[in-house]
């Protein structure tokens, strides 16, 4: 009954587009010990404890009902219609993923208060934004709890919204970077996706026809053939690769290539022109011209990205792309961020205090709350934290696809039984990853590794012995072979420090990396950030020392004190950090 938005629809409709590669249900992959879970564990606590009367307060409070409770701070204070779909939606796909029944329980209940307040003619008294929030929250309610009535409250509201909404749809452009006007409609071009999944699994051809209302033709018009637009819109940065997560929707349900296109050719477009080292993108929330002006927004703002919502949408694009190609080079996008950018956040707090966006300043920068509560992504986040179990490993009949080196397990049916897959590891702290299986009999099985796009060398070994495999960066490195229990795969994939310029025209503007890790600069007594001649090389300025990822500066003229990079996901919060260096300063040697 669960399904992922990859997976196979049952009893819905038959997607036409055609997918190469399947996502695991959450429920076959459980995360072991490491760092996502600690993140995903600190999740399930703050989100299990909202209190129910207070989320619902406001839309107790506009239906005229009885209304306990608190309420909700900032976003939130009237009525916690901008995050509330994204808050079902994420506890029930957290709650399949981590096999937490009071947490789909907490959704479905927070459904139940909510449906009270629903009137007869269906009018959610959101705007689209909001309302594309809930659609994706019920319909995972339908999925993965099999609730009816939350379909049955889809069928109502959608009625509803066909009815009223505002079909402007006004392109979104500099002056108006996320199509607002005339009718409070920011973002009403993210509106499809979730209409097509609805459509998808519970058949209504009024989902379809109101889904088919949203598309963004006008903007995905420039990506149909290339990935280098000739005018770049200085647009909203998270909504708009978001919406091709509705191109991508709408491929799957028409099958029309150029849908899938446009997919690829934006996220070419975002990794070659818009990504920061860490992944995130959008300073200012904006699609940057490529001109140099993303190299330059690092001395002009101190909101780089944003990046739990931005994640959410980077992550989709991406499990889409990966599923509809069966390409590994999808993968990279999600590994970078999973650590630089999801995994360099703060938790949120119980009063609603979050981590909205990346800061990159290369005169020093801070992990802070953003300053209003409960913004759209504490909606994200915990959506985000689900989207952890369903993005390391894929599958197709031949077998097995690991795209994420992350300690974890995953169960599936192979060749008539149920085959487990253990991954142990340490990465990206360690080069190493090792892969068990467990069967009940032999079978023949394929099972691949992506090879990161950074990596150079990634070698495979079977029970100890080296396999002579092709690993291209960019690729799977494969092995198809006849499997016994107990068999063993060591992953060794050898891991260098570089420079990732900021964009070509800052050349010595530059993040420095280790594998997929970005790493920061964090002493606050030494407030002089890292430099080097053009000529020195990297490792012989930087010395890996210890445990863990963590490097020595040498050389440093006044030597104060001992200065040391680390990931910037290990930088405390407060705390200040310089992620991005002017290398070549020459005063600065
Ligand atoms: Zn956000």
């Amino acid at each position: 009954m669960a399904r992922t938005f990859c997976g196979e629809l049952t009893p819905g409709v038959t997607p036409r587009g055609k997918t190469v590669l399947k996502a695991f249900e959450y429920q076959d992959v459980r995360l072991l010990p490491g760092m996502l879970l600690t993140q995903v564990g600190q999740a399930r606590q703050l989100y299990s404890s909202i209190s129910n009367d207070d989320i619902l307060k406001g839309f107790r409070h506009e239906a005229g009902r009885l209304a306990p409770g608190d309420g909700m701070k900032g976003w939130c204070k009237s009525t916690s219609a901008v995050i509330f779909g994204q808050l079902i939606s994420g506890m029930v796909r957290l709650g399949r993923a981590t096999d937490d029944g009071a947490l789909i329980e907490k959704a479905n209940a927070l459904f139940e208060g909510w449906f009270e307040t629903l009137p007869p003619d269906g009018d959610a008294r959101m705007r689209p934004y909001d309302w594309d929030k809930l659609v994706c929250g019920l319909v995972d309610l339908g999925q993965y709890s099999g609730s009816e009535r939350a379909v049955a409250a889809l069928r109502r509201t959608v009625a509803w919204a066909s009815r009223t909404f505002d079909r402007s749809r006004q392109p979104a452009d500099g002056h108006d970077f996320w199509g607002a006007g005339p009718g409070d409609t920011p973002e009403w071009y993210t509106l499809s996706e979730n209409l097509y999944r609805a459509y998808l699994f519970f058949r209504d051809p009024l989902f379809k026809e109101f889904a088919d209302t949203w598309l963004y033709h006008g903007y995905w018009r420039r990506f149909a053939e290339t990935d280098a637009p000739h005018q770049v819109l200085p647009v909203h940065a998270y909504s708009h690769v978001n919406s091709f997560s509705s191109a991508a929707a709408a491929y799957l349900v028409t099958g029309d290539e150029s849908y899938r296109q446009i997919c690829i050719n934006g996220y070419d477009f975002m990794l070659k022109t818009q990504c920061y080292a860490t992944g995130g993108y959008g300073p200012d929330e904006r699609i940057m011209p490529p001109d140099g002006s993303l190299g330059r927004s690092l001395d002009v703002f101190g909101y780089h990205a944003e990046i739990p919502c931005g994640s959410w949408a980077a992550f989709k694009l991406s499990m889409y792309l990966m599923c509809f190609t069966g390409e590994a080079r999808f993968g990279d996008w999600i590994e970078t961020i999973l650590y630089n950018a999801m995994g360099a956040t703060l938790p949120p707090e119980q009063d609603g205090k979050c981590f909205y966006y990346g800061d990159y300043r290369p005169s020093g920068g801070m992990k802070t709350h953003y300053w209003h509560e409960w913004p759209c992504c504490s909606g994200t986040y915990i959506q985000n934290m689900a989207e952890y179990y369903n993005m390391i490993y894929l599958r197709d009949e031949s077998g097995l696809y690991v795209n994420l080196f992350v300690s974890s397990e995953a169960t599936f049916e192979q060749g008539g039984q149920s085959v487990t897959l253990r991954q142990e590891t340490a990465y990206p702290e360690a080069e190493t990853s090792t892969v068990r299986l467990k069967l009940k009999k032999p079978a023949r099985l394929a099972i691949r590794f992506r090879v990161p796009g950074w990596s150079e060398g990634m070698s495979l070994a079977v029970n100890g012995s080296p396999l002579d495999v092709l690993a291209k960066p960019g690729g799977w490195a494969s092995i198809d072979r006849e499997w016994k229990s107990g068999d063993t795969v060591l992953i060794t994939i050898p891991m260098a420090l570089r420079t990732a310029p900021v964009d070509p025209q800052h050349p010595d503007r530059a993040a420095i990396m280790y594998g997929p890790v970005v790493l920061a600069q964090d002493e606050a007594c030494c407030r002089r950030p890292f430099s080097i001649s053009p000529t020195t090389e990297l490792n012989t300025r930087l010395i890996r020392e210890g445990e863990g990822l963590r490097f020595r500066m040498t050389n440093i003229v006044p030597e104060r004190h001992t200065r040391y990079l680390q990931p910037l996901y290990s930088v405390p919060g407060f705390w200040p950090y310089w992620i991005y260096f002017d290398l070549a300063s020459p005063a600065l040697y």
